[in-house]
């Protein structure tokens, strides 16, 4: 394999000593002592990490009372001396009681402070300080318990009162560094900082009105005022949208600049085949795309495109083409599934679709046809032997399977696509690892999903890729009604089994989705976007189909998410059971309404052979309702199921509710989905209720979620880059950023005349700067 030519991945650094924010903390103006904690508590080593470490939020004291005003139950900020103070033992509680007399020379308040060892040092007779808090009584009298508190140094009144109504910055802190220690060691280091370089060049700063980095890193650390820090935020916000793009652009020109063979498809060839026999005509979203990939792939650099487009809008018939297309100009073409149900089901349809043309070399096969072969962890012995020689000798123009593809026994002849499905659920280093598997140059990249992508997270999660968009559905696709039925209404959840009945009476077979297996040690098998999945354990990415998938889909590390506290609180009530798999079984089993149904049930754990056959059966209509796991959430096509009734709705992510109802109403009968919940219905089932928009409801389910879930695992490596800017909120931010980031690497790809900025990125964290260089 060659490397062509491009530019180089990592910019040169600029002279680190230039940069007074890489200053180690220990040989600023900070001692040794502060220093050391600083790093053992927050693991903040330089001058620029602590300054980065920005305030969680802020507090404004407000305007000072005088003592006599003081009116019980409200929260005020007085302005006071300390007069007495005292500490006591507590031999109820344990610990020790701070009782402190202070005086605003008018009248005199007390104040309550337990486990007080932080402040005690603060607290002594003379000092002045302002107090915060809430008015409470204690033995008929007015205090203070708990007050927040700011000290004051040799400041008059007026100062005081000022001091009083500016916010007060409150850091992420830790157990062993509070916020006025962090508040104290930041002032400290600020007191001396000189001017520092600015990854922003002035220019775009000047044209987004942008503060200069110094400026921001004192403002959003000791604003006067509100108006400070929401500028020096907004500063923030847009340096990391921006070195972020930076990234993304100078990926996207080395990506552009690599070396792939052209792909074009001979004339009267296999695709042109395949066109014949196709029983529809492709929609014009679909043709507009097929162009887009087949100009994409007739050029000497690799495509690198995502295609979205809901459930049943036809991406597979797309991806086909592009396949065949490859496979006609003598390549072959991987197409990677998240899961052995998803990847055995492409294989299927794959073949089907492609009738004799998918018996090329074979007796009676067309003389234009070409081998589609299915690689998965359970194929073992000699079929394994089998289809690795059959994609090592090129014989195999397909090769569908799932991360059983990427190891290393695996070799292509000559690999030219890699199609991979779900995107969600493979991180790019997933995906560039079956492309290191190209023999002449990189091969072509095109990504599906099903889950519509809003427009600035395309930009920041898959900033790499191009974005092609299917929106209108095959024309005969009916409608799916969707309802929520309440656990409470006895009658209704009777009536729900009776309408399976009834759409089994009329031919139809019908999904019973459950959020849990219900075997011992038992997890949630609800998706990666199911809100609150509470004490059931993750079901994170690559969780749904738990059993199926290589343990290389290990759930992304969660406990990465910034800014805990912006989090929806904690589901509070009590858990209550959740409805199982097999305890759903049992229970329609013995529904006097379904009697004589076949019903049968299907998850994660089950051995691959055994949910083959299931699935196998039920596509065939030898079984009446599937009881099952999210395992059916993607991909899973049977025309003939017709209705659906997901248990604990409430416990999926909205998205992923969408998902699972689009396995309805895939034919020309209508589809039906019933979504059981606890009354009242949580607003995200009446969004899905009430739409089928996919792009509509995942905007709804963004706006619900946090940010970590919507970087996913896929930005997990740059997590740690993005403190301030919220991918939902931010939209103009990131597509100002991006515009200017596009326009200097277009200009100067080496960004050797950005030297700050080239340094910046550099200063990604590791596994960020090793997807970036590893590219290709
Ligand atoms: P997706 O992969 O986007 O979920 P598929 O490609 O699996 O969608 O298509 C869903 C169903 O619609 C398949 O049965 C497919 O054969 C059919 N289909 C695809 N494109 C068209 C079209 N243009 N007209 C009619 N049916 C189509
Ligand atoms: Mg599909």
């Amino acid at each position: 394999m060659t490397r062509a030519a491009r530019p180089t991945a990592a910019p040169a650094p600029a002279d680190p000593a230039a940069d007074p924010l890489d200053e180690p903390l220990e040989r600023s103006v900070l001692r040794g002592a502060a220093a050391e904690k600083v790093k053992q508590a927050l693991g903040l080593e330089t001058v620029g990490e602590l300054l980065r470490h920005y305030p969680r939020r802020y507090q404004s004291m407000g305007t000072l009372t005088p003592i006599a005003d003081l009116r019980l139950d409200e929260v005020v900020t007085i302005l006071a001396e300390v007069v007495t103070v005292g500490v006591r033992q507590m031999r109820s509680r344990g610990g020790t009681m701070m009782n402190v007399k202070v005086t605003d020379g008018t009248s005199s308040l007390d104040l309550a402070f337990f486990h007080a060892q932080r402040v005690r040092h603060l607290i002594q007779p003379g000092r002045r300080l302002l107090f915060s808090g809430k008015v409470t009584l204690y033995r008929g009298r007015r205090q203070l318990a708990h007050p927040q508190l700011v000290p004051l140094e040799g400041e008059n009144d007026d100062e005081a009162a000022a001091r009083a109504d500016r916010p007060l910055p409150l850091y992420p802190a830790t157990g062993t560094l509070n916020t006025m220690q962090i508040r104290k060691a930041v002032a400290t280091v600020l007191g001396v900082l000189g001017d520092v370089p600015d990854p922003i060049p002035a220019d775009v700063r000047a044209r987004h009105h942008l503060m200069p980095l110094r400026e921001a890193l004192t403002l959003v650390h000791q604003p006067d005022g509100e108006a400070d820090w929401r500028r020096a935020q907004h500063r923030l916000r847009f340096e990391e949208a921006f070195v972020l793009q930076t990234a993304l652009a100078r990926r996207r020109a080395v990506d552009r600049s690599g070396a792939a063979t052209p792909r074009v498809p001979t004339a009267g060839g296999l695709l042109a085949a395949f066109d014949e026999r196709l029983p529809f005509t492709l929609t014009s979203g679909q043709v507009t795309v097929c162009d887009e990939i087949a100009a994409d792939l007739a050029r000497p650099h690799p495509m690198h495109r995502l295609l979205q487009g809901e459930v049943g809008s036809g991406k597979t018939v797309v991806a086909l083409r592009a396949m065949l297309a490859v496979v006609d100009a003598g390549g072959q073409a991987a197409l990677l599934a998240p899961t052995e149900v998803l990847a055995a089901q492409h294989h299927r349809s794959i073949c089907a679709m492609l009738g004799p043309l998918a018996d090329g070399g074979l007796l009676g096969g067309d003389e234009r046809g070409t081998r589609v072969v299915l690689l998965t962890g359970s194929v073992t012995g000699t079929a394994r032997r089998k289809v690795l020689l059959d994609a090592v000798s090129g014989d195999a123009g397909i090769v569908v399977g799932t991360h059983a593809l990427l190891q290393q026994s695996v070799e292509f002849g000559d690999l030219g696509l890699v199609v991979v499905d779900e995107q969600h659920r493979f991180g790019v280093e997933q995906r560039d690892a079956l492309r290191g598997k190209g023999r002449s140059g990189t091969p072509h990249l095109l990504v599906m999903t099903a889950t519509p992508i809003p427009r600035t997270v395309a930009m920041t999660v898959f900033g790499d890729l191009e974005v092609s968009t299917l929106r209108e559905l095959p024309k005969g696709r009916s409608p799916i009604a969707t309802h929520v039925v309440p656990y409470e209404r006895a009658d209704w959840y009777q009536r729900t089994w009776a309408r399976v009945a009834e759409e089994v009476a009329a031919g139809h077979q019908a999904y019973v989705v459950c959020p849990r297996i219900g075997e011992d040690g038992d997890v949630s098998e609800a998706g990666p976007d199911a809100p609150g999945r509470g004490p059931d354990g993750p079901g994170g990415p690559g969780g749904p189909d738990d059993g199926a998938t290589d343990p290389a889909a290990a759930p992304a590390d969660e406990d990465r998410l910034r800014f805990d506290d912006d989090a929806p609180p904690p589901d509070e009530e009590a858990p209550r059971p959740l409805r199982s798999v097999l305890e759903v079984i049992e229970e329609l089993r013995a529904n006097p309404a379904l009697a004589g149904l076949r019903i049968e049930l299907l998850h994660g754990r089950l051995p691959a052979d055994r949910r083959d056959a299931t699935m196998r059966a039920f596509a065939a209509g030898e079984v009446d309702v599937l009881v099952a796991t999210t395992v059916i959430e993607v991909g899973v096509d049977v025309p003939n199921a017709t209705a659906m009734v997901i248990m604990d709705a409430d416990r999926f992510g909205v998205s992923q509710l969408h998902q699972l109802r689009g396995r309805v109403g895939r034919g020309a009968d209508p589809g039906l989905c019933l979504l059981m919940a606890p009354s009242p219905p949580a607003e995200r089932l009446v969004a899905v209720a009430g739409s089928l928009d996919g792009f509509e409801l995942a905007r709804v389910d963004l706006e619900q979620r946090r940010e970590g879930d919507v970087l996913g695992q896929r930005q997990s490596g740059t997590t740690s880059s993005l403190r301030l800017l919220r991918v939902v909120r931010d939209e103009e931010i990131i597509v100002s950023a991006r515009e200017e980031a596009s326009a200097i690497v277009t200009a100067d790809p080496d960004l050797a005349g950005h030297p700050v900025l080239a340094r910046t990125l550099t200063d990604l964290v590791p596994q960020e700067r090793e997807a970036f260089l590893d590219r290709g």
